[in-house]
């Protein structure tokens, strides 16, 4: 006879750990519990605070605009952010547009996660869908979606029902290229929420900052950009909050210097447009660890509120 490793009758002792084990599990773990960033006015969430590399432990870039409990506003889909997504308690019901500001995997990589969790909800109205142009490097945004929820080429075909007219989908998403320029370019505009997008420079990719007004409140989005030309500081004029890309610090060169700012040019930007906060996010490898030097560049310039976001942070607008 094989004897059991484990005794047949565990001690109290045993039943104690156990039970104070699962109950100190239970109290620890996080719930994906119910939405509690902008329940009362507007607010901005950080669904992702990182950039694409994992070893950042973030989400990639993706934010939503809260009003009065509900999710009216994505911008950008990056990697985790589906998750992120499901533990802001948001759903995609909820959202009155979704906005892209390019296409790179860590802006846009959840995109088909989300719509999918979507087909599980009860959404009747249309989904609208702005993103910046396409070049030969990269797909407008009437490319993008269909290469995935296309009817005869997309890679998840299976759900071309809430893009193809004509199919029996609860829904339709409704896409939109946004050939924006330096001047800012209403985009969307219904009831107390207006979208406007500048064209930004971030190397080769097309690629836009968005505003958003809702209620009177204002938040700009700066995406990827190198914070070349005047567009980006007219988008953001007297918002009440800029969230502004950390990607680089101080002193890149090359093409992360092509493809990003500095501290020294969002210090800059968030000053010129006078700029009520300032959050920074798309934090990656190179500046994580650097926040003292960061805002000691960015101080030189701008004196108002400043933040370093983590995921899920929120941000009311007072
Ligand atoms: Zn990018």
């Amino acid at each position: 006879m094989i004897r059991s490793p484990f005794p047949t009758r565990p001690s109290i002792r045993f039943l104690f750990l156990s039970l104070s084990a699962a109950l100190l599990a239970y109290v620890v773990v996080p719930s994906a519990a119910a939405q509690s960033c902008g329940s009362q006015g507007v607010a901005a969430q950080v669904l992702g605070s990182g950039g694409p590399e994992l070893q950042d432990k973030r989400a990639s870039s993706s934010y939503l605009v809260w009003q009065d409990g509900r999710a009216r506003v994505l911008v950008d889909a990056g990697g985790g952010s589906a998750l992120r997504f499901g533990q802001s308690g948001a759903q995609m019901s909820q959202l009155d547009v979704i906005l892209f500001t390019h296409f790179h995997v860590d802006h846009s990589a959840d995109f088909p996660a989300l719509i999918k969790s979507s087909w599980f909800e009860d959404r009747n109205r249309p989904l609208p869908i702005y993103g910046p142009p396409g070049n030969d490097f990269m797909p407008a945004t009437t490319e993008f979606v269909p290469d995935f929820f296309g009817q005869k080429h997309g890679v998840y075909r299976y759900l071309s029902e809430l893009l193809v007219p004509g199919e029996k989908g609860s829904y339709k998403m409704l896409l939109y290229n946004v050939a924006a320029g330096a001047s800012p370019l209403t985009a969307f505009q219904t009831g107390d929420l207006a979208l406007s997008a500048v064209r930004v420079v971030h190397g080769a990719v097309p690629a836009l900052a968005w505003r958003v007004e809702l209620a009177g409140k204002v938040i700009v989005f700066s995406g990827d950009t190198n914070g070349e030309g005047d567009g980006l500081p007219r988008l953001a004029a007297n918002a009440d909050l800029f969230i502004a890309h950390n990607a680089v610090p101080e002193g890149a060169a090359g093409l992360e210097r092509r493809l990003h700012m500095p501290p020294s040019v969002i210090g800059e930007i968030a000053a010129g447009a006078h700029v009520k906060s300032l959050v920074l996010s798309h934090r990656m490898l190179r500046t994580l660890g650097k926040e003292p030097q960061t805002e000691a560049e960015i101080r030189k310039r701008y004196s108002g509120p400043l933040t370093f976001a983590n995921d899920l942070d929120c941000f009311p607008l007072k």
